[in-house]
């Protein structure tokens, strides 16, 4: 008899991340992706209006994002992350031009807190206390409910850092997936929050290096393979229908299905799922920045949030962003560099720019959202789901994705 494959169903990080781990194994690691390319909802492309490559949306990790960490070693991509030596996150208010650092030290002992050059300008050691409430044990609760939403604290970090980690405002945003953001990143000190971007693009860093280490272990990846539905007897997945062709599966094989949650729930019956999502609005300006500017900073009191330099071009990421789902892109685009202007004091009139809009960028991450997630199995022996939106505990970034990726896979490993 030949080996047994497990045919894992999009090629996102969830789906690489599981096929990095299984290639090599004793089974044959087949990858069907819908899309041309791999990579999902993290992946760069050629963008013709700039005439660059550029990321479908900028991506900020954490120096405690450790699963990811642990991906990018195996594929040999970990120097494609770059980052300052220490936590170093640079800020601005836009509404009052001040400009400060925020420095977590390195060690778990928050003294960073008691250091007027290291907090947030405005604020006392004893407001940060707030913090522990999030992290005491208790039910689950809009973070609005936990953490007083008032205060320069709040507007100047706590809105900021859970915006971006949960894209949710952070009033309806649930306090268990921003505790864990927090117990993996902030809670162990700066080493675990140094922030870190890919800024060679992340195709460069997550998506072509594990190609070609699937490559390398003999994994075979269909590109155009949309899978439309999955054949179930005897409480077990045994076919594939891909549009005009049936794959029927052997008795040994197992599948990953890391596939967008609306999409699982149409292929598995019964299987309930995340049903709301909020979007990302990322606006990118062809020009390069002024050569002293920070890589990353945080923006307070704008339309913009968090505004990338690289070295061809200024990127801004607006989280939770539905609001500006229906402004033109045209009105989007000045609005946002009237702003990036000001930040950057740079005098010119709109560069060539591009806006995308990801309406369905995550799950909502908030507590009726969080509770409809999964865990990896399912009620068919041999299909486990993988993707960010299953219950990793952790909200939907590359830190979950991946994580959900390892698990699939440490599951099928089991499977005798
Ligand atoms: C604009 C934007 C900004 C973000 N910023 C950050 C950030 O700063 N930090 C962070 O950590 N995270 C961020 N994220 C979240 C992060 O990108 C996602 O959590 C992660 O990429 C999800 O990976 P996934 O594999 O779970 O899902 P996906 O990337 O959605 O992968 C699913 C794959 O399945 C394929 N597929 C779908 N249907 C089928 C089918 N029927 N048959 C075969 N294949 C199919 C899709 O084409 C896709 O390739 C951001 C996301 C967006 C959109």
């Amino acid at each position: 008899m030949g080996r047994p494959t497990v045919h894992i169903i999009g090629a996102g990080l969830a789906g690489l991340a599981a096929a990095v781990r299984l290639a090599g194994g004793p089974r044959d690691v087949v990858l069907h992706e819908a899309a041309r390319h791999a990579g999902g909802r993290c992946r760069s492309y050629f963008d013709p209006a700039l005439g660059i490559t550029i990321d479908n949306g900028n991506h900020l990790l954490l120096s405690g994002n450790t699963d990811a960490r642990n991906y990018l070693a195996a594929i040999g991509a970990e120097d494609q992350l770059t980052g300052p030596p220490e936590a170093d996150f640079a800020f601005m208010d836009l509404a009052t031009g001040e400009r400060w650092r925020l420095r977590p030290n390195a060690g778990a002992f928050p003294w960073w807190i008691f250091s007027p050059n290291r907090r947030v300008p405005g604020t006392s050691p004893l407001d940060y206390l707030g913090l522990l409430r999030l992290l005491l044990p208790g039910k689950d609760a809009p973070v609005g409910e936990v953490l007083s939403q008032s205060g320069v604290l709040y507007e100047r970090l706590w809105r900021p850092f859970f915006l971006a980690a949960l894209n949710t405002d952070p009033g309806e945003g649930s306090s268990k997936l921003a505790s864990a953001v927090v117990r993996e990143t902030l809670a162990r000190g700066g080493r675990a929050c140094r922030p870190l971007v890919a800024r060679q693009g992340l195709s460069a860093a997550f998506i072509d290096p594990a190609l070609d280490d699937l490559s390398k272990h003999g994994a075979k990846i269909h590109f155009e393979h949309r899978l439309r539905a999955i054949g179930f007897a005897m409480g077990r997945a045994n076919a594939f229908h891909f549009g005009d062709n049936v794959l029927p599966l052997g008795p040994e094989d197992t599948v990953i299905l890391a596939v967008p949650p609306q999409i699982a729930g149409s292929l598995v019956p019964g299987l309930k799922t995340p049903d709301s999502y909020r979007a990302i609005v990322n606006a990118h300006f062809s020009i390069a920045p002024p050569a002293d500017f920070p890589p990353l900073m945080g923006i307070v009191n704008g339309t913009i949030e968090w505004l990338f330099a690289f070295p061809d071009r200024l990127s801004v990421t607006i989280s939770g962003a539905d609001r500006l789902l229906d402004v033109s892109r045209e009105d989007l685009a000045g609005r946002i560099w009237a702003e990036v202007a000001k930040v950057t004091q740079i005098e010119k009139p709109l560069p060539p720019w591009q806006i995308i809009k990801e309406k369905r960028a995550t799950f909502a991450a908030t507590v009726a959202e969080n509770r409809r997630r999964p865990g990896i199995e399912t009620a068919y022996a041999n299909l486990v789901l993988a993707g960010d939106w299953t219950a990793t505990g952790l909200p939907a970034t590359i830190e979950g994705a991946i994580r959900s990726g390892h698990r699939a896979a440490g599951k099928i490993a089991a499977m005798r």
